[in-house]
């Protein structure tokens, strides 16, 4: 597996690819990684690319939280055993001048998404998705993939890339992969590494509140019942801070009402255990 560290490098080895017309699948992740990345590895392997080439980036621009940013999990050794075991052919591990020359990205470019990103992640992380299209422009160029490989874990951030590459034309089909889980239902995330023993402990009743809202509206409740009886429940747990709960629709993330078709429908959680916020969702087909 190549380590690519700097741009040049890796426009060199891109142009080689292209040259023998080669298909690229690109995984962009911020490293710490864990079976629900491998998942999108794999996924990538496995469809009709020639190269898989992942990115490891902790990428400041979309960080609102200087606390969150400063404690980001970074595991380089394990995460490029991990990457080697899955066969993967690259791996792109830039610094932070390096991706943004200028002035470490704080006067860069804006890109704006209208309504998505007023919602959900977008409300509370406000800049948040601003931060995500830059970098994944910026990767994009670079690595100039023919798949892209995404998890449905960031839903909102799968809609935002989609409009991304739809608007600005990027030659690139995106890929989105289920939500990897641990076996108490917890979605695996690199943030997860920051609970305490007793956060991670409760951390799975983010999933059972998903599911307690799924079963009630499956079994003919509204979404404001739904909504109710799952706001109720974990509440229970004085630990976990909700940030919001939320029935969307899956393709454009407006709020539901009454009793919606399913296959529209998707539950989105956001919720703070101790300084960790964690976010989950889930759709009802
Ligand atoms: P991150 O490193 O958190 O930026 O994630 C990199 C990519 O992995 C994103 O496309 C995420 O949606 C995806 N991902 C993160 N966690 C999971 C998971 N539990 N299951 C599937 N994909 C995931």
């Amino acid at each position: 597996m190549q380590i690519i560290r700097e741009k040049s490098t890796l426009r060199q080895y891109i142009k080689q690819a292209k040259h023998r017309n080669q298909k690229i699948g690109f995984v962009p992740t911020m490293g710490a990684l864990h079976e629900g990345h491998l998942s999108l590895i794999r996924a990538s392997k496995q469809e009709n690319n020639d190269l898989t080439v992942c990115s490891i980036f902790v990428n400041p621009t979309q960080f609102n939280n200087l606390d969150d940013f400063i404690n980001y999990p970074s595991q380089e050794k394990d995460d490029i055993e991990k990457l080697l075991k899955e066969g993967c052919d690259a791996v792109f591990i830039p610094t932070v001048s390096e991706m943004y020359p200028s002035d470490n990205g704080r006067h860069s470019l804006s890109i704006h998404f209208g309504k998505l990103e007023t919602v959900l992640e977008g409300k509370f992380r406000p800049g948040h998705f601003n931060g995500v299209a830059l970098i994944v422009s910026k990767l994009f160029h670079l690595v100039e993939p023919d798949k892209a490989y995404f998890g449905q874990k960031d839903l909102q951030q799968c809609l935002i890339v989609r409009k991304l590459v739809e608007d600005l034309g990027f030659p690139v089909e995106i890929v989105v992969c289920p939500i990897v889980r641990e076996n108490d239902g917890l979605a695996m995330s690199s943030r997860n590494l920051r609970l305490s023993p007793a956060e991670r402990k409760l951390a799975p009743k983010l999933y059972e509140t998903l599911l307690l809202a799924k079963n009630a509206l499956l079994s003919g409740n509204t979404v404001e019942e739904a909504q109710q009886r799952a706001c109720d429940f974990i509440a229970q747990f004085p630990e976990i801070r909700l940030e919001y709960l939320e029935i969307v629709d899956k393709y454009t993330l407006d709020s539901l009402q009454y009793r919606p078709s399913p296959e529209k429908a998707v539950i989105c959680i956001a919720a703070y255990l101790g300084k960790v916020r964690l976010i989950d969702n889930l759709t009802l087909v």
